[in-house]
């Protein structure tokens, strides 16, 4: 009962639950705050809005869109904009009593993971241990954020990121057990849930002695999750809903008594009367009777974790089951994932830290030609890159978790953009360790073999990484949209505006080209020594927005069918978040006068130069003509692998 034996004011819960209106999906992704299903869609509405109002309309609609400016450092960077709100100074959300407990909880929580939880052992078992579970379930680590009241520990998000950094370091295959219920299990109830709700479920999820799990994926729907199959049909009386269908790849789905359920629900739309199907979400108990489980899925990593396929046949849900409204269910599934996106990016911080210590120990101690591997310039090259990248992928996760503890409500890019950087960079991180490594320890011994097949699944699950790609560029051009109003109504008459369009867009370009300032800067906000970097920063913005312009001029509404550029335009927004988390942590450090402050400095100066460097290659590639027929050519050998069913060169032998 280590950590139970303090309990903590929930009063912070409270913003935790204020989280925000805004989330994601797949290439239907979603603006929910917006009341708009999908961002292709909502793009698209943008795009073709202007066009139907009149200018006294649009006027209004402009003054609108000037009163809710977003907060958003993401999403203003697609209007070539700065908004430091969110990113400057670097979040200290933490009171005193917080940050004491804690302090309090980080010793006992390392201890257990390093003499209790056996990660090799729970990977050959495919199991968690049966003591770890319950030990895990006595320190409360299944109810970390479950407020004080309710039998939880009651943590923010920056104190369950802290913690979960740990698990991340030591065991994935647990992290995902216990992430699965409660980051995604049942956040649902947390977020959405009643009070009754709260009061009924609480409680035992978070003494861990119900376990929960979060089922939207089905055989036919992964990504596009508003394509589910599942039905609840509501009964004549209004009391229950029957609940058929199945779900695969349900994490914690062999163990779990309470399931996160999303369904199709049949309405009647008030407006027409037709009936519609609708997404709904369900509180669903494995006791209801008709929830039964398939054997567990063999994986190759997350082993320890358990997957299983979870089938309802014709499951009788009581009507105060429904998580939210009947048919807001996509709105309570896209929620859930972003805000538990932040946490991914912690625990694989912690994940990378691990491994970093792991290779810095063999490259100090390692001797090769006579001197320490680590005297190498090869060598020096992969460790500063694994710095770089663990630093940014921790600064990212505590900024989104500080921006979520802080109340915000707009964060849905950039913890999109968390899951994306912090899910390859991790396995690259693990890569350059096993090459450092390389034929002295066994991978075996080490436990980077391991590591390695844990980190494949986190670019896949809660969102797909390419999936998110096209989230947060099709989200920031939707934003952008909204900017261009004027540009956009332009564009329904190109003829008669040509002359506009090109003379803003001359203007632009030649303010650009001509290195005049577009009167945007940091200065006064990052620290006077990473005035260099910061400088990077502004000059990358400037240029990321005029081409986020210039494409939106280009391919209007289009714009939703062009993914090779969306993926090259998040690639650029991806890398300016990371330049300006790492420049205000950095600038903190500096203005701290921390013992760290000039290695931060130096970091965060080498990844804003290589930052740059990438975002300008980007840039050029989304504004070549060259670019387009590369694009068209990958189209072509796409679909030639596809006519051929596989590769269509002979073999070199000819045969
Ligand atoms: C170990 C594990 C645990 C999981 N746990 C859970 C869980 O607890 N609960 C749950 O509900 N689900 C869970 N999942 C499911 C997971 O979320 C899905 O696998 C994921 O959403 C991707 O769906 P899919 O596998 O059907 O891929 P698909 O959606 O079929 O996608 C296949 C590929 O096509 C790409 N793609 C798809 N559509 C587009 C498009 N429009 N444009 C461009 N590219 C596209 C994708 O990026 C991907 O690369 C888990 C999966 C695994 C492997």
């Amino acid at each position: 009962m280590l950590l139970r034996k303090v309990s903590q004011s929930s009063a912070l819960c409270g913003s935790i639950l204020r989280g925000p209106p805004v989330i994601s999906g797949g290439q239907r992704v979603v603006s929910v705050h917006n009341s708009r299903l999908y961002a292709t869609q909502a793009a698209q509405a943008v795009l073709e809005k202007p066009a139907a109002v009149s200018h006294d309309t649009a006027t209004k609609v402009e003054k609108k869109t000037v009163a809710v400016e977003s907060k958003s450092f993401a999403v203003n960077i697609f209007k070539g904009q700065i908004q430091t709100a969110q990113v400057f100074p670097y979040p200290s959300v933490m009171n005193e009593e917080q940050e004491q407990f804690l302090r309090e909880l980080v010793g006992p929580v390392s201890k257990f993971f390093e003499e209790v939880n056996d990660p090799a052992k729970n990977d050959a078992l495919e199991k968690v241990e049966d003591h770890t579970m319950q030990g895990l379930k006595e320190q409360g680590a299944f109810g970390l954020q479950v407020p004080a009241d309710l039998g939880g520990l009651g943590l923010t998000n920056t104190q369950y990121a802290r913690l979960v950094e740990i698990v991340g370091a030591h065991d994935l295959g647990v992290g995902i057990t216990l992430g699965a219920h409660q980051s995604i299990g049942f956040k649902g109830i947390l977020l959405f849930g009643n009070p009754a709700q709260k009061e009924k479920y609480l409680p035992k999820l978070a003494t861990g002695e119900h376990i929960a799990a979060f089922c939207l994926t089905e055989p036919a729907s992964g990504s596009d999750a508003a394509s589910i199959k599942t039905t609840a049909v509501q009964s004549p009386c209004g009391q229950y809903f029957t609940l058929s269908g199945s779900k695969i790849w349900i994490s914690n789905g062999g163990l779990a008594e309470i399931f996160t359920v999303f369904a199709k629900t049949p309405m009647k739309d008030p407006k027409t009367g037709e009936m519609k199907d609708k997404i709904s979400a369900f509180i669903v108990e494995r006791s209801f009777g008709g929830v039964t489980h398939g054997p567990p899925e063999k994986k190759m990593g997350i082993k320890a974790s358990n997957t299983a396929e979870v089938y309802f046949d014709n499951v009788r849900v009581p009507a105060d089951c429904v998580l939210g409204e009947v048919g807001g269910g996509f709105k309570v599934a896209m929620n859930i994932l972003n805000n538990g996106r932040f946490g991914m990016a912690a625990a694989l911080s912690g994940t990378m830290k691990a491994v970093i210590t792991k290779a810095v120990d063999h490259a100090a101690n390692r001797t090769q030609f006579g001197n320490k591997i680590h005297t190498y310039g090869a060598i020096q090259e992969k460790m500063a890159h694994m710095t770089m990248l663990h630093y940014v992928t921790e600064s990212m996760a505590y900024m989104l978790s500080g921006n979520m503890d802080s109340g915000a409500t707009e964060f849905q890019i950039e913890a999109a953009i968390s899951k994306i950087f912090a899910s390859p960079f991790s396995f690259t991180i693990e890569c350059k360790y096993k090459v450092i490594i390389f034929l002295y320890v066994s991978p075996q011994d080490s436990g980077v073999e391991r590591v390695m097949r844990d980190l494949r699944i986190f670019r896949i699950f809660e969102g797909t990484n390419d999936i998110l790609r096209l989230f947060v560029a099709l989200n920031g051009f939707q934003n952008a949209g909204n900017q261009l109003k004027s540009l956009q109504k332009a564009l329904k008459n190109p003829i008669g505006n040509a002359g506009l369009l090109a003379g803003e867009m001359t203007k632009r370009a030649k303010r650009l080209k001509a290195g005049l300032s577009t009167g945007l800067t940091l200065q006064g906000t990052v620290h006077p020594e990473l005035a260099q970097s910061g400088e990077l920063t502004i000059k990358a913005i400037e240029q990321f927005g005029a081409v986020v312009e210039e494409l939106l001029i280009k391919h209007g509404k289009k714009i939703i069918e062009e993914q090779f550029v969306q993926r090259r335009v998040a690639d650029c927004a991806i890398d300016l978040y990371a330049m300006v988390v790492v420049l205000s942590r950095a600038s903190r450090s500096l203005s701290q006068g921390s013992a760290s402050a000039q290695h931060e400095k130096v970091l965060c100066e080498t990844w804003c130069v290589e930052a740059h460097e990438r975002i300008m290659q980007d840039i050029k590639a989304l504004r070549s003509s060259e670019s387009r027929q590369l694009y068209k050519n990958m189209r072509a050998i796409s679909a030639a692998l596809v006519q051929n069913g596989g590769v269509v060169a002979p073999h070199p032998l000819g045969f």
